[in-house]
């Protein structure tokens, strides 16, 4: 589906190193300002892209242009419409494997199952290899670790680069708060198991969320607590 959207937010975080050089470039897109993400290893240019918002195609193929990157995958954080709006635009153009957890697979493949009203109409599309809790994703000499985090999606993953102190959080943890959990597939009873999870990593990781600017684990004083919190 050709798309129009405008590329969101006023300050889109571009191209931070992180402390091995791994770049990372977060930037809003789409009606709601959900974060499209590009990971990638300046040495090898291997890019993964991390979630497709509206948008995400002209945006990403612009970026990958300039940036000169071979884009190998596409992860995705969870299944909601906000986060795989252009996943079938993106896997068509890149020619690459589409990546999500297996709980969220089905309405990745069939977008509008989990009752979740879009902004606009979404092409579904077959994950090519689905993901699970603790699996290593290799992106040139970088390891990926996909922690499971189920609560506001059930197949809701973060993924966890430990050698460059980063974290893609999704809609699990954003800035001083956490993702919707009155959402038609949302399990509250799951959030918070997660969020302890999320609370054993050093503070001094850094977090980019799916909505909104980054934090680091040390700054969500909260996670411990969430359920007193938000509960
Ligand atoms: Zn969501
Ligand atoms: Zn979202």
């Amino acid at each position: 589906m050709a798309t129009n959207h405008e590329v969101r937010g006023s300050n889109p975080l571009r191209c931070n190193l992180t402390p091995h050089c791994l770049m990372i470039e977060s930037t809003a897109l789409g009606p709601i300002e959900t974060n499209g993400i590009i990971l990638f290893c300046p040495k090898t240019k291997q890019a993964a892209l991390i979630d497709a918002p509206f948008g995400a195609l002209e945006h990403f193929k612009k970026r990958i242009k300039e940036l000169d990157l071979n884009v190998v995958m596409i992860l995705l954080t969870h299944s909601h419409w906000d986060h795989i709006a252009e996943a079938a635009e993106l896997k068509k153009h890149f020619n690459v494997p589409v990546l999500i957890h297996s709980e969220d697979a089905s309405s990745l493949s069939k977008p509008g199952s989990d009752n979740m009203r879009s902004f606009d109409k979404i092409e579904g599309v077959d994950p090519d290899q689905l993901l699970s809790d603790g699996q290593i994703v290799e992106l040139g000499n970088l390891k990926i670790e996909v922690i499971h985090t189920p609560g506001h999606a059930p197949g809701s993953v973060c993924f966890y680069i430990p050698s460059e102190k980063l974290l893609i959080s999704g809609d699990t943890l954003f800035c001083r708060s956490i993702g919707r959990l009155d959402l038609p597939t949302s399990q509250a009873e799951r959030m918070w198991p997660s969020l302890k999870k999320l609370a054993k990593l050093p503070p001094d990781i850094r977090v980019y969320p799916g909505h909104g600017e980054p934090t680091t684990i040390g700054d969500e004083t909260f996670l411990n607590n969430a359920e007193e919190f938000f509960g």
